[in-house]
């Protein structure tokens, strides 16, 4: 098990904050992995660890990930992103409390760092930091923040479905396409239904067939869904579902979802390509979120503006998917590429 030394002494990233939060026995990580575009961002985890160095370890990986993902999204943020290591999940005062002295320590690093929100934290968390600080995404509607942002999110996966359909069947029309959403949540559930809108017939899973039902125009077991027959297979549920054992199994020409982390391996992306099945990047096409809390709350975009910008998550997959295709790479190499050209020209 490494060691706070040892973390600290391998990470390539540029600053870490560690803070002791004595009044909740917590740490309190936040890691600036990249400037090089702008501000780190990224959001704040709260999460229970088995010791704190999981959490700092936590916070180093997820940093780095964003500054790949906000890069390629062309927003002017770095990476970064922050864990609080609480002893169990705080509930009403005591979590207002924690929010608020955590906002303070995000105040004091003087806008090198904005937050939005993460696993186990929303936008009642957020709002509670914005009292505290300016630099925080993702407050409710009614603190003047861009609310939930699932709907944008999905509907960047729409636009990322339809540039993957017409990279693979030439076409990037829905209409007659079968597309299999994985998990009818926040994103799924308004991604089933721009495609229903758009003429796609739409096969639901979840672990709550009920949900399934509601957004679908057939229910698929959860248990089936990597043996069904589909153009597109979306995840929008968890995490590592494409594994030696699930892409040996899909009946899929596209994989588009909203899921983070879909390869439990990196070799996974190499897997896909073998099959001839058409991998959208997760953190390219999950973007959506990202970029519409970012344009509503600090640039003052109007609809058209979101629209538009939503709409060049696709492009992006385009060009990703070209340039895969030239260099006879996996699309995940492609995206990776990508960002490592844009940040290294901004530095
Ligand atoms: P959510 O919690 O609202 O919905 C997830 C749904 O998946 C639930 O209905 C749940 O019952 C279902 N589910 C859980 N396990 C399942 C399984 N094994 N099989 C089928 N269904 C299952 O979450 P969300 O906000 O819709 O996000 C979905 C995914 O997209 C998550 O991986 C999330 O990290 C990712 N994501 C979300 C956003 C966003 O803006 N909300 C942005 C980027 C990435």
């Amino acid at each position: 098990m490494a060691s706070f030394e040892e973390l600290l002494g391998r990470w390539d990233g540029e600053r870490t904050v560690i803070h002791r939060d004595r009044d909740s026995d917590s740490w309190i990580f936040v890691c600036l992995h990249s400037t090089a575009l702008g501000p780190a961002a990224g959001g704040t985890r709260l999460k229970t660890y088995d010791t704190p160095a999981d959490g700092l370890r936590d916070a180093m990986r997820l940093s780095a990930g964003m500054t790949t993902k906000l890069a390629v999204a062309g927003l002017p943020f770095g990476g970064g992103k922050a864990v609080l290591a609480v002893p169990e999940i705080p509930q009403g005062e005591a979590r207002r409390d924690l929010f608020r002295r955590y906002g303070d320590l995000v105040a004091s690093l003087g806008g090198s760092f904005f937050t939005s929100s993460d696993v186990n934290t929303g936008s009642e968390d957020m709002d509670v930091i914005g009292e505290r600080t300016e630099h925080v995404f993702g407050r409710s509607e009614q603190s003047g923040g861009g609310g939930n942002p699932g709907p944008h999110t999905a509907v960047g996966v729409y636009y990322g479905i339809r540039a993957s359909l017409a990279h693979a069947f030439g076409s990037d029309d829905p209409s007659g396409r079968t597309v299999l959403v994985q998990g009818a949540g926040n994103v799924g559930a308004a991604l089933a239904s721009l495609l229903r809108d758009a003429g796609a017939r739409v096969l639901a899973a979840d672990v709550d067939e009920a949900r399934a039902a509601a957004v679908g125009d057939e229910v698929v077991a959860a248990d089936a869904v990597y043996d069904s027959d589909c153009d597109v297979y979306a995840p929008c549920a968890l995490g590592a579902t494409l594994n030696a054992g699930t892409i040996a199994r899909l009946r899929c020409r596209i994989v588009a979802g909203s899921a983070n982390n879909q390869l439990e391996e990196p070799a996974d992306a190499e897997r896909l390509r073998a099959r001839e099945i058409l991998y959208a990047p997760d953190y390219v096409i999950n973007a959506g979120g990202a970029i519409a809390l970012f344009g509503l709350e600090h640039e003052g975009w109007q609809q058209s503006q979101l629209d538009a910008s939503l709409a060049r998550i696709g492009e992006t997959l385009r060009e990703i998917y070209e340039s895969a295709d030239r260099e006879g790479t996996t699309t995940a190499d492609a995206a990776d590429r990508l960002a490592a050209v844009r940040i290294s020209a901004a530095r």
